[in-house]
């Protein structure tokens, strides 16, 4: 690789550089690569500006608490990004335009408007719930165009819980499913995995993929708990992979479980990019759930990940935040989850 010890510029195609001249391309790309490990952390202010009122668990101090931890100088070298606001266009991948329309009507001019008895709307709720969606699909055109090797996405609401025609669990329009959708029809993806570690199930995401094969989703979640699905017979096609932990288990379940069943089941599916549903709520900590993960449970299953997403899919992650609800513990759950994202 010392042949190698000169300035680079990952943009620059290593065919069109006469710098790599005569060096085979694989090897030049292996070596960007390492020289280069980008991981991409998108925030923006309109994600604080979603107010889902006082004492609601999901909250903008949420992400405060996250962007204080990122401030220490090991993160220096993260790329932060501004998402674009998404679009309709995108939404409509996953959601009917009558589910767009319904939640658009429904934000309040001022005030608070419950769609259900814990998912609110605020007269911010648009820009932030669309603007969550750019940011996932924006890391989706950056990191399939090479520009970064992962990313973690800061966004609130979160959308794990949000059915097709459905807003709930504090949910609007469905984040992670929506990035799937978009790696699909604009990149021709074949097999995408979305992996969700959130301690609820991802009712969600799992409607929106029930009868799609070429899209793996793989949960675990607390049950019994809400929202009351994930039963490991809940299969859809085989691509659906639900992995139930009990009240009080720790990470050595999570890891036996993620070790028997989910790691195999990725490795045979083999995907070209991996999603993650990233919720901290498995935390021992967190006031929502009764599983007890501590950071390097976090850590841990965000290594597997990238050895998965090292053998299969260039090293291609994107993760979104979901859930996560005791501040202090969610800042430290993803600070060490983006530090493991970042190769250290
Ligand atoms: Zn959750």
């Amino acid at each position: 690789m010392g042949v190698l010890n000169i300035s680079l510029d990952r943009n620059v195609f290593p065919s069109c550089n006469p710098v790599y001249k005569g060096v085979k391309e694989s090897v030049v790309q292996d070596y960007l690569r390492e020289v280069f490990m980008t991981t991409l952390y998108y925030r923006h202010p309109d994600f604080l500006y979603h107010d889902t009122g006082q004492g609601h668990p999901e909250c903008a101090n949420r992400l405060r608490s996250i962007a204080r931890a990122l401030e220490q100088p090991e993160f220096a070298s993260l790329t932060r990004e501004e998402p674009p606001l998404g679009t309709e266009q995108q939404i409509q991948l996953i959601h009917p335009q009558f589910h767009i329309e319904s939640i658009l009507k429904a934000i309040p001019e001022q005030g608070h408007h419950y769609l259900d008895h814990d998912t609110v709307l605020s007269p911010e709720s648009k820009q932030a719930a669309f603007r969550a969606v750019g940011a996932v699909c924006d890391a989706v055109d950056k990191i399939l165009a090479g520009q970064a090797d992962n990313a973690f996405c800061a966004v609130r609401p979160p959308g794990h819980h949000a059915k097709p025609d459905l807003p709930m669990g504090f949910c609007l329009f469905n984040n992670i499913a929506i990035a799937a959708e978009y790696a699909r029809r604009h990149y021709g993806m074949e097999r995408i995995a979305i992996v969700d570690f959130d301690v609820h199930h991802g009712n969600g995401t799992q409607a929106a993929f029930y009868n799609e094969p070429n899209v793996l989703y793989a949960s675990t979640h607390e049950m019994p708990h809400y929202p009351g699905t994930g039963y490991p017979t809940e299969t859809g096609l085989g691509n659906i992979i639900n992995v139930p932990l009990s009240e009080g288990e720790s990470g050595l379940a999570f890891r036996q479980k993620f070790r028997n069943i989910i790691l195999p089941a990725l490795r045979n599916f083999k995907p070209e990019l991996l999603l993650i549903s990233a919720g901290f709520d498995a935390h021992k900590n967190d006031p929502l759930a009764s599983i007890r993960l501590v950071e390097e449970d976090f850590q841990w299953i965000t290594q597997e990940l990238m050895d998965i997403a090292d053998n299969y899919c260039n090293g291609r992650i994107i993760s979104a935040l979901e859930g996560g609800y005791n501040l202090n513990a969610l800042a430290s759950s993803v600070a060490i989850h983006i530090k493991t994202l970042m190769g250290d």
